[in-house]
C-alpha cells in the first residue's frame, strides 16, 4: 500500500491517522524542536503539550486552539500589551502555523532520508492567489533539503526572512508532497 500525505493543510489530520510512520516522525519533532514566538514565550511547554495532543489524535484542531486560547492566556504573557503579537485570532495563527512547520519538516526529512531531494507542492483550495508562495511554491518542484534549511531557520531558530518555506506565512495552507 502506498503511503499517504497531505495535498493541503486540510489533509494534515486525515494524513497523520493512516501514515504512521509520518505521524511518528512528526511527534518526535513536536517533542524536541523549539517552539518561538512571543506568544509561547516562557510557556514553551504548555504549547507544545497541546500540540502533541492534536499530532496524536487526541484533540481536533479547534480544540488545540481553543485549548491554547485558555490555557496561554494573553494576560499571562509578558507581551501582553503588545496588540500586534495578540492580534484577533492570535491563538489560531500559533497552532496552524506550528502544525504546519512541524508536518511539512517531517515530510522533508522522509524524503532526504529516502534519497530523494524532490518534494511537490500542489496548489491548495484555500491559497491566497496573491501571496508570494502561490505564485512561487505552489505548481512546482522544489529542493527539499532548501525548504527545510528555510523552515528550521524560520521556525527553530527564529530567524524570520523572506526565503521560500511552508508555511510561508500565518495562513498558508500549502503542504510538501514527495515527487514519487
Ligand atoms: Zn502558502
Amino acid at each position: 500500500m502506498s503511503e499517504v500525505y497531505a495535498k493541503d493543510f486540510s489533509e494534515i489530520e486525515s494524513t497523520l491517522k493512516s501514515n504512521y510512520v509520518l505521524k511518528n516522525l512528526v511527534l518526535n519533532l513536536a517533542q524536541s524542536e523549539p517552539i518561538i514566538g512571543k506568544v509561547v514565550e516562557d510557556r514553551e511547554e504548555k504549547s507544545r503539550q497541546i500540540l502533541l495532543d492534536y499530532f496524536k489524535g487526541n484533540i481536533t484542531y479547534s480544540e488545540a486552539v481553543t485549548q491554547t486560547e485558555k490555557g496561554l492566556p494573553r494576560g499571562e504573557s509578558k507581551y501582553s500589551q503588545e496588540n500586534h503579537a495578540f492580534a484577533s485570532g492570535w491563538a489560531e495563527r500559533h497552532v496552524k502555523t506550528q502544525i504546519s512547520r512541524f508536518y511539512n519538516h517531517a515530510v522533508l526529512k522522509k524524503i532526504i532520508s529516502s534519497g530523494s531531494n524532490d518534494c511537490y507542492i500542489h496548489h491548495s483550495q484555500s491559497e491566497d492567489q496573491d501571496s508570494k508562495c502561490t505564485r512561487e511554491l505552489a505548481g512546482k518542484t522544489h529542493s527539499a533539503a532548501e525548504v527545510l534549511k528555510n523552515i528550521k531557520a524560520a521556525y527553530s531558530e527564529g530567524n524570520y526572512s523572506e526565503t521560500l518555506k511552508v508555511p510561508y506565512h500565518p495562513h498558508c495552507s500549502h503542504t510538501v508532497y514527495p515527487v514519487v
